[in-house]
């Protein structure tokens, strides 16, 4: 076997419909061949729409591609159209995504303005009532969704499964000869939910091509196992998430094993890393995780990677600690501006490395390099620019410096070409 037999990269992506998602000229696929799409979920009352407002602004900015908001009472509803006039305000146009439980059917209904405002509804088909009134509270909703011309996910949830129906799947096991286990139940159950709203929907009158399904679930394996089921069952676009991932670390690499698992295969049109953020944390730390789930995958590319080696006892001082986290905050920091202005630049590399060992070779790979001095290592910093030393940098001066030599090698290599005709005649 030679190394060209060996199979690199994610699947292809399973085939889905497309659904467009859309606010004034923003348009959002999700689903058919485009690229899988980052959200996120606002944590503000929304009945307070200027701090509502301010948050998607913030998430929009760090690269969220539709915003997620609560929707859960009368207040919030009313509020709807005011966050959107004072996104508007903000320039910002971000399509914005309304959750629904309880009583999304009367909320939609009393406040037309919001369901005008909104450019998706989000129901969920364990919370839309019981008994005989569950199908007429969600045909209403699909028929309002019908009226605005606005998409709809059926986002099936294990912690507000169908009571209704789990019991239907758990009577049908009852009369297999060999029963199912519970979990495969539960799978059944979540998957069945998700897929006989979406064909309830389509009765009601709503297109397929505006409907996507979600169903999560906050165990890797069980997230894993349910999605697979459910994209060979269905063509609908899938939204991907590990539900209640939790804090820091934990949810982090929780997501990240349950989504790429899924995304290798094809799985997966549109993703949201759902983190508890730290009391008084950013909330946009779930933006850069997606991002970098994809990015690190080569699924997309969002802005430009920082290499760093992670230091040992070579290098007994933070300095190359400081300055890789200086470089990767100021190069995230800059995208909003440099991704127009500079076309490409979210491919460029950037390393910054700790010692003599590895910093030269490492840095000579990237578009840009620093090897920094370890212990005991003359204090000099060698840097590399595709692959060449050009010069050497040495006193207190070494982070700013190569901080420029960054910024001159964006403004030099991503410029487009009209723009740096004008800057040299
Ligand atoms: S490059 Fe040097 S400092 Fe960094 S991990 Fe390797 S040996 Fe340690």
């Amino acid at each position: 076997m030679s190394l060209n037999c060996i199979p690199s990269g994610p699947l292809d992506r399973r085939p889905s419909r497309k659904a467009v998602i859309r606010y004034g000229a923003r348009e959002v696929a999700v689903g058919g061949s485009g690229a899988v799409v980052v959200q996120s979920m606002t944590n503000t009352d929304t009945a307070d729409a200027i701090g509502t407002a301010i948050q998607i602004r913030d998430l929009a900015r760090a690269g969220s591609e539709l915003v997620r908001i609560t929707v859960n009472n009368p207040e919030s509803a009313a509020a709807v159209p005011a966050i959107r006039e004072q996104l508007d305000r903000m320039g910002v146009d971000v399509p914005l995504i309304g959750d629904f439980h309880y009583n999304g059917h009367k909320l939609l209904a009393d406040f037309p303005e919001c369901a005008q405002a909104l450019s998706k509804y989000r129901i969920n088909p364990g919370n839309v009532g019981q008994g005989a009134k569950r199908d007429t509270q969600f045909a209403q909703m699909i028929e309002i969704a019908c009226r605005y011309d606005k998409p709809v996910r059926i986002g099936v949830n294990w912690g507000s499964l169908d009571q209704a129906l789990l019991a239907r799947i758990m009577d049908e096991n009852a009369q297999r000869a060999e029963p199912w286990s519970a979990q495969a139940v539960m799978y059944e159950a979540l998957i069945t939910s998700a897929i006989e709203n979406a064909l309830r929907a389509e009765e009601v009158g709503l297109g397929g091509d505006k409907i996507i399904l979600s169903c999560k679930v906050s165990g890797v394996q069980d997230l894993i196992a349910v999605y697979r089921e459910l994209a060979r069952r269905c063509d609908y676009p899938l939204h991907l998430g590990l539900t209640e991932a939790g804090m820091g670390s934990k949810g982090i690499v929780a997501s990240t094993a349950a989504l790429s698992v899924l995304l290798q295969e094809g799985i997966g049109d549109t993703i949201r890393i759902s983190l508890t953020p730290e009391p008084g944390g950013d909330r946009t730390k779930e933006i850069v995780v997606a991002q970098e789930i994809l990015q690190t995958m080569g699924l997309r590319k969002f802005a430009p990677m920082v290499i760093a080696c992670p230091g040992c006892g070579r290098t007994t001082s933070t300095v190359f600690q400081e300055l890789a986290d200086r470089i990767q905050t100021y190069l995230r920091d800059q995208m909003p501006v440099w991704k127009k202005q500079y076309p490409g630049v979210e491919n460029m590399n950037v390393a910054v490395m700790g010692c003599i060992v590895n910093g030269p070779g490492e840095s000579k790979h990237a578009n840009i390099g620093i090897s920094l001095p370890g212990t005991g290592e003359s204090p000099a910093a060698p840097v590399f620019v595709d692959g060449q030393k050009t010069v050497t940098l040495r006193g207190e001066r070494i982070a700013e410096e190569f901080q420029q030599i960054v910024l001159d090698y964006v403004q030099s290599h991503y410029a487009p070409a009209r723009q740096t005709e004008e800057a040299t005649a």
